[in-house]
């Protein structure tokens, strides 16, 4: 079972949202088990602070470490920031962390170390947590949130899909996007004309060899247009960089002629 701890000032944020979807079917099967911490009851300041000002002057507060080692002390049953990092995965979330993608989500879900989310909040968390206790530091994206609590969600509903047993259709979640550094294929349902608005006839077609083809090529277009990083990733592959050559050649001569024709 995946343990995973949430450690955070406003335990309240995960009151309904652990309540609903994959969370809590990965819970009710016992394949995932999540543990709040209020770090305000891991510190010595007699009024619970967990903040003070900075050194060196600067606007704002910064969370002081003594919650969070002590935190990952009493988790880990540890005494010291290496113990504590042979057995967790302590994941400090930061706009200055690495950019969370489904690769991590994919390691992070095969884990068999317990995983340890630390939540800042106000300007930030000092800075020796990130040196000295985390085993690594996480952003989910280049804005600022107001606190850690957000992206420690999305990271965990990330991984807990992941775990299989917890999302009905497995190979559903092997084929979505990002797999094989593609976008997903577009997906429709009925009715077939809405509005006017049609499904692709291919899609009707019962054709399951022409379903699969055209819909690798929406996976190629859409990421060749949308995210050339990823396309830049899958073209690495001598075998991708042929197929993709193909349907994009057919692609970007439609274009063109669509182009003239304007
Ligand atoms: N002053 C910090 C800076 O500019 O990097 C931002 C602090 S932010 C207001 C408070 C907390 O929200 C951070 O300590 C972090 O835990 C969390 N946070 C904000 N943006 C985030 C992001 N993009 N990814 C992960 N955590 C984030």
């Amino acid at each position: 079972m995946l343990e995973i701890h949430i450690a955070t000032i406003f335990p309240e944020f995960f009151n309904s949202s652990l309540r609903v979807g994959n969370i809590k079917r990965s819970l009710e099967k016992n394949l995932v088990h999540i543990e709040i911490h209020n770090l305000r009851d891991f510190t010595s300041d007699p009024h619970k602070k967990v903040d003070d000002k900075p050194y060196g002057g600067g606007s704002g507060m910064v969370m002081t470490p003594e919650p969070f080692f002590k935190l990952c002390f009493h988790i880990t049953g540890t005494e010291t920031p290496e113990d504590a990092r042979n057995l967790a995965e302590i994941i400090l979330l930061t706009p200055r962390g690495k950019l969370f993608d489904q690769a991590t989500a994919e390691e992070l879900s095969k884990t068999k170390k317990k995983l340890i989310f630390l939540c800042g909040r106000y300007e930030g968390i000092d800075e020796r947590v990130a040196e000295y206790l985390s085993t690594r530091q996480i952003s989910i994206g280049d804005y600022v949130l107001s606190g850690g609590e957000p992206a420690a969600l999305v990271i965990i509903d990330a991984i807990v899909r992941l775990i299989p047993g917890v999302v009905g259709d497995y190979e559903s979640v092997e084929k979505e996007s990002f797999s094989e550094n593609l976008l997903e294929y577009p997906q429709y349902t009925r009715p077939e004309n809405f509005m006017g608005y049609k499904v692709p006839k291919i899609l009707l077609s019962g054709n399951h060899r022409l379903i699969d083809a055209y819909r690798l090529e929406r996976r190629i277009i859409d990421t060749y247009n949308r995210r050339p990083d990823l396309f830049e990733k899958f073209i690495q592959k001598k075998e991708n960089l042929d197929i993709a050559r193909r349907f994009l050649r057919n692609f970007l001569l439609d274009s063109e002629k669509n182009d003239q024709t304007r």
